[in-house]
């Protein structure tokens, strides 16, 4: 049969995923004028509808276009296409958004200056140079600044500002890259700056841009607002400087991230890989955990004791000016009092920062939404997020949930996790909720995420401590609960997010999760899938004296293990001198605040401080991260260590690794050697105690979830370990393998047990 070349026929497209507020009206209106084929375009709810009619060859380019090449900050997430018999359009329109908000809703994200930005900000005949809050579709602040959905001017922070005429007439312009772009605006009618002192008074001197970045210059520190809240910020290449920020904000050793003025400065003291590279540029400008080059110039100061860091592009149009006043690196860190959340809000910051800052460089475009930088990381080509924040934030997962379910996490690096309609959205990373402020924040944004959402939960999931407060949240509200245990949620998060259906096994080590024996969990073995597991194997438990304490001094977990392995020589042991080992032995025999933990997390302190790495820390796995960064990675070799079976499963022993590593520190091998050594030792014993577990339930598959596995020298080894004995191996890595990805695993889950 003659194919006929010109057919007609009519689809009515439905487009889900985040399609507002990116552009995609335009997008799809010149697409089809281009193509000839007529009919509309328009928001419907959360979606985009097209009605389109013309030629069946063109109509398939149109929709091979739409899928394919999307605007920059689309991410299309379903679509549906419906034919219909032809309408007789005459030409393609964009409509105006019609219906209530549809079921399926997705929150726009902050996205970094795009390059037609940089441009209008640069070009002196440009109505936007200089001016610090350019954007357009393809770029800008959107999730910081909702109230509410839809996303349209008047739900956003953006309220306040009236457009003018010129604004006005390219927001209503289908051909401009203004078009609808919500927070539009120019140096006419748009936010403004203000440099104010330590005291809150606004200092007149002329363009506030230029006479901060002099006194950065100067080596004074300055609180700026940024996107999703306040960054403290000074001069990365004065070491005074940072020393200063360092006591003032009372964060000794803490690794403070650096703003750059480009990719080349970065590379000048880093090493960047083209995946690197693509990861530190794109619109989401996470922060980059960095392998340090040798040469790097910056002060030791801003990362003791590590051979990474954390750098970042400038993401907005603020940024960017004040590097092209003649800086070259800033640190740039959330400006928040040690256990609060990040400031957002002026009157708030002039009041907290005083102490740390000399000076502030605010506007008055209203944060709605306070949202940190995210952080990542590449790791053998694929990027692993640590820190879901801006530019990931709300996360988007589809993992076919049935169930609208709020989780909350757990405590120290808590964040939410929220779903509806297949969709699990996971929050911004909300920090330690144990102080008020941050308690209260972590409350805001749940709230706000309910409402944006308009989730109505069939069940609240929490963790199985009982004193965090994310449980106790869970507690006060009204309707089921359900509890998953802290380490098969860390499993579950890696099974949902690489959608395996078939049992795996979960290798789970971090640093402090509640058991279902009670006892404190951390090093564990698990098998299953969503509906449940058993604990297959474990670390074996040492009694650790000192309860919190004990986290925070990694000294008493040394103390701890040695205690158990009855009286052992200590000559010849670093820093031992400053450790009260009297008061905490006694305390171990008299059994005083002592927990039995099987917790890797431990056992990872316990060796950085025989190795007389870190005896107490001032951040959150400082030990382990000095322990991972000091280890000579050339080294292959193991210690011996010992399996165990016994009615908990495969238990992993430790007895004979301290050994071995005591015996190496008199005999005077170096720390770098024993740390990598011991790193060999427990991927080698755990990919034994795997092989053992997967003999005895036929599981082929293993995942790998925990804090601990942000140590990318433990993945890498613990991966080839258990690749070399043929298991399939996944990781954590759209979100993260901390706590920060509990949230999401308790509701993949829940939503599991709770059946269809
Ligand atoms: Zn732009
Ligand atoms: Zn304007
Ligand atoms: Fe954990």
């Amino acid at each position: 049969m003659k194919r006929n070349k010109h057919a007609h026929e009519r689809y009515l497209v439905d487009i889900h995923g985040i399609v507002q507020g990116v552009g995609f009206r335009p997008f799809v209106y010149h697409s089809a004028r281009e193509l000839k084929l007529y009919g509309y375009v328009s928001n419907i709810g959360g979606s985009v509808f097209i009605d389109v009619e013309g030629e069946t060859a063109e109509l398939k380019h149109f929709i091979n276009k739409i899928v394919k090449t999307p605007p920059p900050l689309a991410q299309i997430e379903r679509i549906n296409i419906r034919k219909e018999s032809m309408k007789g359009y005459q030409q393609f329109d964009i409509i105006k958004s019609s219906g209530e908000n549809g079921d399926l809703r997705f929150i726009p994200k902050d996205m970094a200056i795009c390059t037609n930005c940089k441009q209008d900000i640069f070009e002196s005949t440009s109505r936007w140079v200089h001016y610090e809050f350019t954007n357009c579709t393809d770029c800008g602040p959107r999730y910081s600044i909702i109230g509410e959905l839809p996303y349209d001017r008047c739900s956003t922070s953006m309220k306040s500002f009236e457009m003018c005429p010129i604004c006005k007439s390219e927001y209503e312009n289908p051909n401009s890259r203004r078009f609808h772009a919500q927070p539009v605006c120019c140096p006419d009618c748009g936010p403004q700056l203000k440099l104010l002192d330590f005291k809150g008074e606004e200092i007149t001197a002329g363009n506030a841009v230029k006479a901060a970045v002099k006194l950065l210059k100067e080596g004074f520190i300055l609180a700026v607002k940024g996107v999703g809240g306040f960054h403290l910020m000074c001069d990365a290449e004065n070491q005074q400087a940072v020393a200063k920020l360092r006591s003032r904000k009372k964060r000794p050793h803490r690794p403070l991230a650096v703003m750059a003025v480009d990719v080349t400065a970065i590379e000048h003291q880093c090493m960047l890989s083209d995946k690197e590279r693509q990861l530190i540029t794109s619109s989401q400008s996470p922060i980059v955990l960095l392998k340090k080059k040798r040469t790097c110039s910056l002060p030791d100061i801003i990362a003791l004791d590590n051979d990474k860091l954390g750098m970042l592009l400038p993401y907005t149009p603020l940024h960017m000016l004040m590097f092209a006043e003649g800086l070259k690196y800033l640190v740039a860190t959330s400006a928040n009092i040690s256990g609060m959340p990040i400031e957002y809000e002026n009157h708030k910051a002039v009041k907290g920062l005083s102490d740390v800052v000399d000076y502030f460089l605010l506007h008055n475009r209203e944060i709605k939404i306070p949202i940190d930088d995210a952080v990542a990381k590449v790791f053998e080509e694929r990027e692993i997020v640590s820190r879901v924040g801006r530019g990931y934030a709300p996360l988007p997962i589809n993992i076919g949930t049935q169930h609208q379910l709020i989780a909350l996490g757990a405590e120290q690096k808590s964040a939410i996790c929220l779903s509806k309609n297949g969709y699990a959205h996971l929050s911004q990373y909300l920090g330690d909720i144990k102080s008020p402020e941050a308690y209260e924040n972590y409350k805001k944004i749940l709230d706000h995420l309910i409402q944006l959402l308009r989730v109505k939960p069939q069940a609240y999931v929490h963790d199985m401590h009982p004193n965090y407060l994310s449980t106790q949240y869970a507690m006060e509200q009204q309707g089921q609960k359900l509890a998953i245990q802290h380490h098969f949620a860390h499993m579950a998060s890696c099974i949902a997010e690489h959608k395996l259906n078939k049992p795996v096994i979960g290798v789970i080590y971090d640093g402090t999760g509640f058991g279902e024996d009670g006892k404190i969990w951390g090093g564990e073995i698990l098998v299953g899938n969503l509906e449940g597991v058993i604990r297959a194997g474990h670390l074996k438990y040492c009694a650790i004296q000192g309860g919190d304490k004990a986290v925070e001094e990694p000294w008493r977990s040394a103390v701890s293990y040695l205690h158990k392995l009855g009286d052992f020589g200590l000559e010849g042991i670093a820093g031992i001198g400053s450790w009260n080992k009297g008061t905490v032995d006694a305390a171990l025999k008299a059994g005083l605040n002592c927990f039995e933990s099987s917790s890797m997390g431990r056992l990872f302190d316990c060796v950085s401080a025989l190795l007389g790495l870190c005896s107490t820390i001032t951040y959150d796995a400082q030990a382990a991260i000095m322990l991972e960064c000091i280890a000579d990675k050339k080294v292959e070799s193991c210690y011996e260590y010992e399996i165990y079976q016994d009615k908990d499963g495969i238990l992993i022993g430790y007895q004979e690794i301290i050994k071995a590593i005591l015996t190496d520190l008199r005999k005077g091998t170096g720390i770098s050697e024993i740390s990598c050594r011991f790193h060999n030792t427990i991927a080698a014993a755990t990919a034994d105690a795997v092989v053992e577990v997967g003999k005895i339930h036929s599981v082929r598959e293993a995942v790998l979830s925990g804090g601990c596995f942000e140590n990318l020298l433990l993945l890498e080894r613990v991966i080839k370990r258990l690749e070399g004995n043929g298991f399939t191996v996944y990781f954590n890595e759209k979100l993260p393998c901390n706590d920060g990805g509990i949230s999401f695993g308790q509701l993949a889950a829940a939503d599991r047990i709770m059946g269809g």
